[in-house]
């Protein structure tokens, strides 16, 4: 009887699992210019982080779905290699005008599924619409180099050129913003793309593959398949995809890498963080608290570049209550309720890491003069908020001073001098993004020059650089050679072919040698 108990309840589960999928709206994949139901047997089911209801089940696509998207990926390179960079622009020229039209309605479906107050979704797709508007200067980006008369009547040409079908993976964390990090710039130096978004918000790419097709984007140049690990194991064992760009956790992102180089394939993995704000005493208060307060909790502390260390250098130390009376100012609420400040986090299991890990930082021995656990939130009783929480006096050896918390979550720690200050963040494996806030020119050249991380603000709490520049995290939060947009951007996406041409006028002289040339 327990034998058949157990096969009711499997029947049971099958059932469900069908009957669900049947009611649920379900995420469409997108290969060849088609949205199409996914075959698939699993299913992922997203909730909205501020109610808990199911939005939508997110197919775990099937190796066939995956392996017709790469083929219609191959496909459509061979003739996009072929067109002129002016063309590619054109397309590029269009799709920006779209997505400008269309962001609040992106920033809609972004708080809907990642959470984040619809400002700040806005920001999400304006600063990938930024990458769309830099890659329409390829024209000049990809031109390669030349030299004439390298020896007699010899020249060299070198041009960049796209490298085939590539691939992207993508974090929750910038539903909009990373995808179009990724394909505006490979499609603009000649590749195609595949793009596998997280699982947790697929939304803002399928509703920016609609505006691809409004543009008259060809069929296959850009694909979106779901699913999770088995999704992404297939993007870096697959041997017609050439380069993967990963944005994401550490644990995915070394996997990605490591099974990707093994493969033969260009990776650039961006990976987790830890970005620490040295305050000097000398610095203006009433501007630093606040730019603290938004890089900390801004966008519930769920950004890469979120300031989630501030080290008070001497008497700043005393402004910690100011600090926490700013903090206990922000509103916690539904991404689409007027005056929120920061949304839930990303899901149940989310609020529940973060809440722990600001346990431990009290267990340990940091104070905690705010505290955002238990939040409760008018009309969202069953929200994964978590209200800005600030601690006091962490140590190094803290576990909350060593994971990511990725939550609304400041740790405060002190330091007697700058150097001191600067010795913390360089001993920290992560090196994304860091600031500083001061008045005093030196002390800031200074700390530009000793500190040990990519991504650096003067007085800027999140500097995060423009396309023309590119995304320069290193250390610990970075691995790979080449960085994400910009010229480096370009490059990744790119081979170089070099020419050497010998055009003689009249007899050519011909000996057959055997030595190495050196012309
Ligand atoms: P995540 O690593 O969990 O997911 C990213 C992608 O990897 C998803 O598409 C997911 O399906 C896939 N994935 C997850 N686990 C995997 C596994 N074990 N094997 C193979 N694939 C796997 O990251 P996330 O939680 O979506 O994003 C948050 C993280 O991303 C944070 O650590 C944050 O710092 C980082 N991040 C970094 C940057 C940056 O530029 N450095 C930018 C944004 C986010």
């Amino acid at each position: 009887s327990s034998m058949l108990s157990l096969i009711r309840k499997t029947n049971l589960n099958a059932f469900c699992k069908n009957y669900s999928s049947n009611v649920a709206p379900t995420t469409k994949l997108f290969i060849d210019g088609q949205f199409r139901d996914s075959k698939a047997n699993d299913w992922i089911e997203l909730y909205d982080p501020a109610t808990n209801n199911l939005v939508t089940k997110v197919p775990q696509a099937t190796q066939n779905e995956m392996e017709e998207a790469v083929e219609s990926a191959k496909k459509a390179y061979q003739s996009w290699r072929q067109t002129s960079v002016l063309s590619r622009q054109q397309l590029m020229l269009k799709l920006q005008a779209v997505i400008r039209r269309d962001i609040k309605k992106i920033a809609a479906n972004i708080t809907l599924e990642q959470g984040k107050t619809l400002s700040d979704a806005e920001g999400d797709v304006m600063r990938g619409l930024q990458v769309v508007e830099h890659s329409c200067a390829a024209g000049t980006l990809l031109q390669g180099e030349s030299l004439s008369n390298i020896a007699k009547d010899m020249d060299v040409v070198s041009y960049k050129l796209p490298l085939g079908v590539t691939a992207g993976i993508c974090p929750f964390n910038f539903p909009a913003m990373i995808p179009l990090w990724m394909f505006p710039m490979a499609l603009i130096a000649g590749n195609s793309m595949l793009i596998k978004p997280s699982e947790k918000d697929p939304g803002a790419t399928m509703l920016i593959m609609e505006l691809l097709n409004e543009v008259g984007c060809p069929p296959g140049l850009v694909n979106v398949i779901h699913g999770s690990q088995d999704a992404v194991n297939f993007i870096c064992d697959n041997k017609d995809i050439k380069a993967i760009s990963f944005v994401g956790s550490d644990r995915a992102g070394k996997h990605i890498y490591q099974r990707g180089c093994d493969n033969g394939k260009r990776v650039q993995s961006n990976l987790g963080a830890k970005n620490h704000a040295i305050v000097l005493p000398d610095a203006n208060k009433e501007a630093t608290i606040d730019q603290l307060a938004g890089a900390a909790f801004g966008a519930a502390g769920q950004r890469c570049m979120a300031l989630s260390v501030a080290i008070m250098v001497g008497e700043a130390k005393n402004w910690i209550p100011d600090l926490v009376a700013r903090a206990r100012l922000l509103k916690v609420s539904a991404g689409h309720e007027p005056g929120a400040d920061l949304g839930p986090v990303i899901s149940k299991e989310a609020r529940k890491r973060v809440e722990t890990l600001i346990e431990s930082g009290i267990k340990a021995g940091a104070e905690c003069p705010l505290d955002g656990r238990n939040i409760k939130v008018d009309k969202y009783p069953n929200g994964n908020f978590v209200g800005p929480t600030i601690l006091t006096g962490v140590q190094s050896s803290y576990e909350c001073y060593k994971e990511e918390i990725f939550g609304p979550v400041l740790t405060i720690m002190y330091a007697d001098t700058l150097d001191d200050a600067i010795k913390i963040t360089n001993s920290n494996p992560y090196g994304n993004g860091t600031a500083i806030f001061t008045t005093n020119g030196s002390h800031a050249r200074h700390f530009v020059n000793e500190i040990d991380v990519g991504q650096v603000g003067v007085n800027v709490p999140i500097p995060v650089p423009l396309p023309m520049f590119s995304f320069t995290g290193s250390r610990g939060s970075f691995l790979g050679d080449l960085h994400f947009y910009g010229k480096q951007g370009l490059n990744f996406y790119t081979q170089t072919k070099t020419i050497t041409s010998l055009w003689r006028k009249g007899k050519v002289e011909v000996k057959s040698s055997v030595s190495m040339p050196v012309h």
